[in-house]
């Protein structure tokens, strides 16, 4: 068995690997870059739990990897998922250092790297693939409705939908344009449409000594542009006898390519006749692992270690034993009321459940920008069956709180509870379906914002927070209004009396409710009229950060006479153009010292593939202009100013 093992990646699978082979008494050896340093006080969490770290320029450097292995001993490198975990070259170079790599066969990653090939070796060892074309059949494919994908395409990119044999021609010049700019090989293929189609996934594990077995299924139907959101163990779909055509047909897909470590076939599903088709395999460890774990109760990472160190698998398919169902959630720092633009921001409060199976890279102080992936952690539920492992997802939610961050949490939620997908009933058309009835929302609620207003009246901007639990203000009778800024505008709410003994809070157009508001611990407890509520809370001045049920909302208290503090001008009025979240300046459509329009067009910025363009707030000259394209900005980094001419 190996002593040290480098972890090629970061965030939270890198935190997930480090605690497995902390368990089995390796050394693990973490790697980072300057970005992973986003403050000098907040080291990332890989970092910090890691027995050793090495900075790398980058984490698709080959060489750094291998320098950094090397350097710190390390006789077998994990590549985790995303970045090298399926690059053949680097499966090669670090053989070629005489590093292990804990993962498949070169040979294996290229065999099932390309769309065509894979389907061609697993069709020809027998497992089912979905009619399909190539080469010539492309232009006279005459099964329809068919999708076009690009032979070395991943993650969903340049797919077309066709429907009807006239909109043909025009997909497949768009697709191979496509394909050639995103990865630089215009190859095609076209397959039949599978309708109400379910995305279901075989988990595979193959040792050195021949044995391949499955672990099972996953179900990742929950998908939005081909992300996915939700997944569970098993699938409320597949039946034991499907189960078992399945996984024997992922091990044959597996066998057909030599592979050995833990890998995953993808069958895209008729959700009607629940006929499968062989989709792809990935050559590594998923995100969603965890859900097989929680059904099989084994640690794969664990497997992988001790396949890569030449050990055969200890289990046969026969001891394979499903109990329970899993469901895991991912968190990601996106915004599902603004079309799920990327965040970013410092967390600045958190609270993770420790009832279930939490796989984080967050911790206080860290700061989430525009480099990474914006997965920040998965919240993984167990259950004696589907409905309990629902309910207990919905509850860790629930108390999950990221402040500082604008997450997706309430929108899980959300999902999870959405009948459709309590009654089992998935397909991947299904969250584009219901996304309007999910109604994500900027807007603050009434008792957030008088949680807010209390916490100001209780202790005005200028002394500390934590001072507040003894040192209530006295002696007010009249009415002292709060106009605090948050996403969805300026509330004005009116406070009287002492907040710790019994005030009153008026907005509207709730009307006048009796109030109580105590600070203790970094939560607000507060009674409004009948209900009483907790918050998780942080202030920092003017900006109040609150948090429960998983939502969390950010309130900013404005001054009168502050830019901005006029009706309706509220956030643009002071003619200071924003990031609207963390990424990358595409395009300055502008010139300092031009006149421009109001709603004309500024910047372009580019985050996650989604561009965003920021426009003139006011009508004016734009009189600073601090960004060039290819700069990488923060969320709420100034873009530019205009002036307006009064
Ligand atoms: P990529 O490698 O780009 O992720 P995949 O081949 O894995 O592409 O397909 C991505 C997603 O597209 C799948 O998860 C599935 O939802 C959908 N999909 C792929 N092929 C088909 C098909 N033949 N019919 C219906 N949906 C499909």
């Amino acid at each position: 068995m190996f002593s040290t093992v480098l972890i090629a990646n970061r965030g939270e699978i890198a935190v997930r690997i480090i605690r497995t082979l902390r368990a089995i008494g390796i050394t693990s050896v973490a790697v980072y870059t300057e970005s992973d340093y986003t403050a000098p006080d907040a080291a990332p969490l890989h970092v910090r739990m890691a027995d050793q770290a090495l900075q790398i320029p980058h984490y698709l450097d080959i060489e750094a990897l291998v320098a950094a292995a090397r350097a710190s001993g390390a006789q077998a490198v994990h590549p985790g998922y995303g970045f090298l975990a399926e690059n053949a070259a680097f499966a090669r170079r670090c053989a070629a250092e005489g590093l292990v790599f804990i993962g498949p066969p070169a040979d294996a990653i290229e065999a099932m790297g390309d769309k065509i090939r894979a389907k061609r070796t697993v069709s020809e060892a027998g497992v089912p693939v979905v009619p399909g074309g190539i080469g010539a059949d492309l232009e006279t494919w005459t099964d329809f409705p068919a999708l076009i994908k690009p032979s070395a395409g991943g993650g969903g990119k340049g797919m077309v939908l066709v429907r009807t044999a006239g909109e043909l021609p025009e997909a497949l010049a768009s697709a191979r344009r496509t394909a050639e700019a995103a990865f630089g090989d215009g190859t095609l293929l076209i397959e039949r449409y599978i309708e109400n189609p379910r995305h279901i996934e075989i988990q595979v594990l193959a040792d050195t000594h021949g044995g391949v077995v499955h672990l099972g299924e996953r179900e990742c139907s929950l998908q939005r542009r081909h992300q996915k959101i939700i997944e569970e163990a098993p699938s409320p779909f597949v039946t034991e006898a499907m189960r078992e055509g399945m996984g024997a047909a992922a091990v044959e897909a597996a066998r057909s390519v030599g592979y050995t470590g833990a890998g995953t076939v993808e069958f895209i599903v008729d959700g009607v006749s629940g006929d499968y088709h062989f989709m792809e395999m990935n050559t590594r460890l998923q995100v969603e692992h965890p859900v097989t774990e929680l059904v099989t109760g084994l640690d794969l990472v664990e497997l992988q270690v001790r396949v890569a160190a030449g050990e055969p698998l200890p289990f046969g398919q026969d001891e394979v034993r499903l109990r329970g169902h899993a469901v895991e959630a991912r968190v990601y720092a996106e915004d599902p009321a603004r079309g799920f633009l990327p965040t970013g921001g410092r967390v600045r409060a958190l609270r993770e459940p420790t009832t279930v199976r939490v796989d984080s890279s967050l911790a206080e102080g860290v700061v989430v920008g525009s480099h990474f992936d914006p997965m920040l952690s998965k919240v993984v539920a167990w259950g004696e069956d589907r409905a309990t492992a629902l309910r207990t997802l919905d509850r860790a939610l629930a108390e999950t709180t990221v402040l500082g961050v604008t997450t997706n949490i309430p929108f899980l939620r959300a999902l999870a509870g959405h009948p459709d997908v309590v009654a089992g009933e998935l397909d991947t058309g299904l969250v584009e379906r219901v996304l309007p009835a999910l109604e994500p929302t900027a807007d603050v609620p009434d008792d957030v914002v008088a949680a807010a207003a209390l916490l100001f009246h209780n202790a005005p901007p200028a002394t500390d927070p934590w001072e507040v639990a003894d040192g209530w203000r006295v002696g007010e009778r009249a009415w002292t209004t709060w106009r605090l800024e948050s996403r969805d505008g300026v509330h004005e709410v009116a406070v009287r009396g002492l907040p710790a003994s019994g005030a009153e809070v008026r907005l509207e157009p709730t009307g006048v409710m009796s109030a109580r508001a105590v600070v203790e611990g970094g939560e607000l407890a507060v009674t409004l009229g009948a209900r009483s509520l907790r918050f998780v809370v942080v202030r920092e001045g003017d900006t109040v950060w609150l948090g429960r049920e998983g939502a969390a909302w950010t309130l900013t208290r404005h001054r009168i006479g502050d830019p901005g503090d006029r009706p309706g001008a509220a956030g643009g009025g002071d003619g200071i153009v924003r990031s609207p979240m963390p990424g990358t300046v595409l395009l300055v459509k502008v010139a300092a010292g031009d006149q421009v329009s109001e709603g004309q067009p500024l910047v372009v910025v580019e985050a996650m593939k989604m561009e965003h363009t920021v426009t003139a707030p006011v009508q004016g000259t734009v009189t600073e202009l601090p960004v060039r394209a290819g700069q990488p900005v923060d969320m709420d980094a100034v873009l530019a100013v205009v002036s307006s001419e009064e």
